[in-house]
């Protein structure tokens, strides 16, 4: 007996049923939807365990609380799941896209992928949501009958959030939308958003905890000083954490309640009614004119305060250093790669891809020991 799993969604949510399917075909799940074992398969994958061990803002080691990847991934998929559940969304498939989307991701969160960029640039260049997509495709090696994950048309298109034009014209069908300008389904966009509410949120928690921000510099921030006005209000006599998350919490409320309204609203007036027509309509997942300036703000603060605070920029540096510099030995000598990672061609460009696939796979303490070992002269 088959179970409809998808039965309560609205008409313009992506269904099993109405996919563009998967690569390689295969038999319908007998217990779950299509897209819950999609977000299975990506669970029980290598590049999912490494997340754990690679830095969002923070490096992994300078604290047992902050976000890594892997924490971040799961509070995207928390928040997206909720956003899809009032939109009569595909939940399965959000929650699929959360825990996918920094698959790809290097060691070292943006440092290590600006430095694996830049080191890439004669060679076809290093996107991470590329990279993602390419984890997902072809680098995890778990089934008999293909490469990869083999994941459905819908989770693949979310996955790869961008995609530069020379990219998306070597990528069939999953990059044509680039191409024709149209838009993912509602829920590759909304996971986009619930990934920028995740971010803005815990980089506040975990730019407080680090004691690099302070709340006096965040009550400049509107979004912030509105709710911490009222956590004082309800609650005059607590302080410190208590505080912070009562109001990170409210914080991360009003963005989700925003988002679903004005959404709703949106889809209202665009008058979709199938998959087809949100492809071919304006994005639609959205937030309201004055939410989108006030997360604009906070962003603005936080790239200012938090992402360039002269204490990451040493990190950020460290990080651009040890990228760069595996990347250099492995290319001159590339007899210093693991086996799997040489080729038996001197193609250089196929051969910058495959040291760019071993380093964007490698964790932030995996890539520091590799440095150790080809750098220091007393490490073996
Ligand atoms: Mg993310």
């Amino acid at each position: 007996m088959t179970i409809n799993l998808e039965a309560h969604l609205a008409s313009y949510a992506s269904r099993s049923t109405q996919s563009l399917g998967r690569r390689f075909s295969e038999e319908a799940p007998a217990t779950r939807s299509e897209f819950q074992r999609d977000r299975d398969r990506i669970i029980h994958s290598a590049a999912f365990r490494r997340l754990e061990y690679k830095t969002q803002v923070f490096v992994n080691h300078e604290g047992d609380l902050f976000r890594t990847r892997l924490t971040h991934s799961i509070e995207v998929a928390q928040i997206a799941r909720s956003l899809a559940r009032n939109l009569q969304l595909n939940e399965d498939l959000v929650e699929a896209i959360s825990l996918a989307h920094d698959l790809g991701h290097t060691p070292f969160g943006h440092a290590g992928q600006d430095a694996l960029n830049a080191c890439m640039k004669d060679y076809d260049g290093f996107e991470h949501n590329l990279q993602s997509l390419r984890v997902v495709d072809t680098l995890e090696q778990r089934y008999g009958a293909f490469d990869g994950l083999n994941l459905m048309f819908e989770t693949r298109e979310g996955v790869l959030k961008h995609c530069s034009l020379a990219h998306a014209k070597d990528l069939g069908a999953i990059g044509q939308r680039f191409i024709d300008r149209k838009q993912p389904s509602l829920e590759a966009q909304l996971t986009n958003l619930a990934d920028e509410i995740a971010y803005n949120n815990h980089d506040i928690d975990d730019g407080l905890r680090s004691g690099l921000i302070t709340t006096e510099q965040l009550e400049e921030v509107a979004l912030y000083a509105r709710y911490s006005a009222e956590v004082k209000k309800q609650f005059p006599h607590i302080g410190g954490r208590r505080a912070i998350n009562e109001t990170v919490r409210r914080m991360i409320n009003a963005l989700v309640v925003d988002l679903i309204d004005t959404s709703k609203e949106n889809i209202a007036t665009a008058a979709v009614s199938t998959i087809d027509d949100v492809r071919n309509a304006a994005p639609l997942i959205a937030f309201s004119e004055s939410m989108k300036l006030e997360a604009q703000e906070l962003k603005r603060f936080l790239r200012a305060n938090l992402y360039h605070h002269y204490l990451v920029n040493r990190m950020t540096s460290k990080a651009r250093r040890i990228v760069t510099d595996l990347f250099g030995i492995f290319m001159s000598e590339p007899q210093l790669l693991p086996n799997d990672y040489q080729l038996a061609s001197d193609d250089k460009n196929a051969q910058a891809r495959k040291v760019a696939d071993y380093i964007a796979g490698m964790t932030d303490r995996y890539a520091m020991r590799e440095y150790r070992k080809l750098f220091a002269v007393d490490e073996i």
